[in-house]
């Protein structure tokens, strides 16, 4: 594939991607939703901030004369990836989905799987249970109402949404490391971990302390991803649709 290239971004798979296209000699453009106040730059060109919807996603890649988009936004980052699929249907333009694998449980893990935020609160609603949210700052809201269980909230940036009465924020960025997972979980006499199934390495490390330390997870499953597109997992895959 020739031409320019948009990755969307803020994961680092993205960062990957951007690190190996600029290598290759490709003309590449990476997007930023401009959420975190210092993020992880990736290498090369970068640009920040929304497009103003489908049609403003469609009119940028236009005017900025781009032949390829990769999505590697996050896999809970729903409205950026429908308005790339329906933004370069419009224009014809390729299509390609990175989305890193699902962190899958082990058989010695303690599970409970639900399918969005609201039912991740629903479960923690009237435990008095010391839990570590980890599910970022945009759903933080939907635990606002509890107030049977202590949080300590995890987060890169100050959550902006109401808070549970009971609570600590801890600012931190990962990638996380084991030994230090586990001192928080035993610090903070943690019994409920929640987080979203984000997948990857940076942030597996809490699985693994929990499952260590026998603290339950209540994990929210990933939301479905447009129908009929086409998805790798890793930025070498990627690299492999832009050079084919
Ligand atoms: P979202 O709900 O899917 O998108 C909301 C709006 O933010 C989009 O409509 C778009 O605005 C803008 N946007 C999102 N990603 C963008 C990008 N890469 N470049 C330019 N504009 C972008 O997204 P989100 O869940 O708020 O996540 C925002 C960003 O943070 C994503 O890029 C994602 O990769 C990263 N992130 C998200 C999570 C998460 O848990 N959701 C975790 C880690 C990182 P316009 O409609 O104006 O174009």
């Amino acid at each position: 594939m020739s031409g320019r290239v948009l990755i969307l971004g803020g994961t680092g798979e993205a960062r990957d991607l951007a690190a190996r296209a600029q290598a290759a000699g490709m003309d590449v453009i990476s997007s930023l939703a401009g959420r975190v106040r210092d993020p992880r730059l990736p290498v090369g060109e970068v640009r920040i901030g929304g497009f103003g919807g489908v049609d403003g996603l469609r009119t940028w890649i236009g005017d900025n004369m781009i032949h390829a988009v990769v999505d590697a936004t996050h896999p809970f980052a729903t409205r950026i990836t429908g308005n790339a699929v329906a933004a370069t249907s419009a224009t014809d333009v390729p299509f390609l989905r990175l989305r890193r694998p699902p962190w899958t449980p082990d058989p010695a893990d303690d599970w409970s799987c639900v399918p969005d935020i609201a039912a991740a609160a629903d479960e923690i609603a009237g435990r008095r249970a010391r839990v570590l949210l980890t599910t970022g700052r945009q759903d933080v809201g939907a635990f606002a109402g509890i107030d049977s269980a202590w949080f300590l909230i995890r987060v890169v940036d100050p959550p902006e949404a109401s808070l549970p009465p009971h609570h600590q924020i801890l600012r931190s960025r990962g990638p996380y490391h084991l030994d230090d997972e586990r001192n928080l979980l035993r610090d903070n006499r943690i019994d409920v971990l929640v987080t979203k199934n984000s997948g990857g390495g940076l942030t597996h490390s809490k699985l693994v302390a929990a499952r260590e330390l026998g603290v339950e997870v209540i994990m929210v499953e990933r939301p479905p991803e447009p129908p009929g597109i086409r998805v790798v997992s890793n930025a070498a895959q990627a690299m492999s649709w832009l050079t084919s």
